[in-house]
């Protein structure tokens, strides 16, 4: 998907081309959007009234006859496939080869459940699928444009992380590619959750035997997104695609996951359980800590510890705001898991962590950027009269969503830049340098948070920067 648009790979070889050459002769089905206004690829997706496959047509700028591939797709998979304008079109080493001139080819790919743990069973009449298999794009586009039209029969549902340019017409943008984008077609409910200048494109996806109550999941989301359009003053994702999947909750949070994924377009998952009061669903911390990643670019995955961290700050700052936690209770949060990450046994170097098993390292995975977003906070309130809120606001004013990966010093000089002043670079240089959790004493001291236990911290009015500790908790508008 964008993420191959935007990093393109090698070919493969094309040889002994003319033993897979396959003539086939057809009728024309003309696209909706004519070709000529449009100079990138143009696609027609039209899943089966069935649900058990989807037809693909896609029309290639002329003269670029571009290998076609999907990451998770294979050609054994494809039926049907043959050249609209009745030309040659090839399979060869996993690639679909369109002729030459004005290449359009159309093929039929089985509509396969996305399955696992993150991906609980849909009622019958809906499917979670992924365009990673059956969206064949160019290897190599180089920053071609493409264009998606949904052709839905008549009952149908559909949501897509793409970016709506028209009703059932869709811009296939550029991304880092994180993650499997999901598509749901089928029987389901769609909800416009107006939030911040914007608003969600939620797809509520009951279970065989569980079902979602709509207003309360529209209310828990917007409750949400709006922490975080608190932040900088609007969304930062326009549109963004929300899946909504009703899961048993077995553990004590009834959100039990959610995950933000960025491949041809931002979307964030989550899994809930219906039984839970909504009440239950505003006091739990999961959707704004995956609407708080939204706040920062991709950064690569080597590096997961800053967007893990940014996020896991925003989530204790904004639900105190919102009043859930106190804030001594959210200073408490913070003691409780700073401490967890110090005792994480033989801490590697941050750039290390991903090579360690994710449930040994995991805190200091999730904490060790909150330290950091925490220290970024402090100094950009102290001493230059700004915030991490207003800092982050005009990252999303300048750059996004963006549709790359970014390198984590490239995103703390981009941050550094727009606060005018070197806060994040020298705090992400000692703390790439020294293994392990940074020390929080000292300013916790300055703060006026007083540790009294693993689990509790005491506030107290002494400390150079208490006005800035209380400043971080409150609600600014
Ligand atoms: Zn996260």
């Amino acid at each position: 998907m964008g993420g191959e648009l935007n990093h393109p790979q090698r070919p493969g070889r094309i040889s002994a081309l003319g033993r897979w050459l396959v003539p086939v002769v057809l009728a024309l089905q003309p696209f909706a959007l004519p070709a000529a206004s449009f100079s990138g690829l143009v696609y027609r997706v039209a899943p089966s009234e069935d649900l058990s496959r989807v037809v693909v047509e896609v029309r290639l700028p002329p003269g670029r006859p571009l290998p076609l591939h999907a990451p998770r797709g294979r050609t054994g998979s494809i039926r049907s496939l043959e050249d609209c304008d009745a030309g040659r079109v090839a399979i060869h080493r996993n690639r679909i080869l369109p002729g030459s001139g004005e290449a359009c080819v159309r093929y039929s790919y089985p509509l396969h459940a996305l399955a696992g743990r993150q991906s609980p069973q849909v009622k019958k009449d809906a499917i979670v699928s992924t365009p990673r298999e059956w969206l064949w794009i160019p290897e190599d586009a180089s920053g071609l444009p493409a264009r998606i039209e949904l052709a839905l029969p008549a009952t149908m549902n559909a949501s897509v992380p793409w970016r709506p340019v028209a009703p059932n017409v869709f811009e296939l943008p550029p991304s880092p590619g994180s993650s499997a984008a999901a598509a749901v077609f089928g029987a389901f409910r769609t909800l416009q959750v107006p939030v911040g200048g914007t608003h969600l494109r939620v797809a509520a996806v009951d279970g065989p035997e569980l079902h979602l109550d709509s207003e309360v999941v529209r209310r828990w989301l917007a409750t949400a997104a709006a922490d975080v359009t608190s932040v900088g003053g609007r969304f930062p994702s326009p549109e963004v695609q929300v899946i909504v999947q009703p899961v048993r909750s077995r553990g004590d949070s009834p959100v039990p996951f959610g995950y933000v994924i960025r491949d041809g377009g931002e979307a964030v998952r989550f899994l809930v359980d219906p039984e839970r009061p909504l009440s239950e669903l505003e006091a739990d911390w999961t959707a704004t800590h995956e609407f708080s990643h939204l706040l920062l670019p991709f950064v690569r995955s080597t590096e997961k510890w800053v967007s893990e961290g940014f996020a896991s700050y925003y989530q204790n700052v904004l639900l105190a705001r919102r009043g859930v936690y106190s804030e001594q209770e959210a200073w408490s949060r913070f003691h409780r898991a700073f401490l967890q990450a110090a005792r994480v046994a033989d801490p590697p170097p941050l750039d290390a962590l991903h090579l360690r098993n994710f449930w040994e390292v995991r805190m200091l995975l999730y904490w060790s950027g909150a330290a950091m977003a925490l220290k970024a906070d402090v100094a950009l309130r102290e001493a230059e009269g700004t915030s991490l809120d207003e800092v982050l606001g005009r990252l999303a004013d300048c750059c996004l969503p963006s549709t790359r990966t970014w390198r984590a010093d490239e995103l703390f000089a981009r941050l550094d830049d727009i606060a005018g002043v070197d806060v994040f670079l020298p705090l992400f240089g000692a703390q790439m340098r020294e293994p392990g959790m940074p020390d929080q004493d000292a300013l916790f001291a300055d703060l006026g948070i007083e540790p009294v236990s693993d689990t509790s911290v005491r506030l107290t009015g002494t400390g150079r920067l208490v006005a800035v500790r209380e400043a971080i908790m409150k609600r600014s508008n």
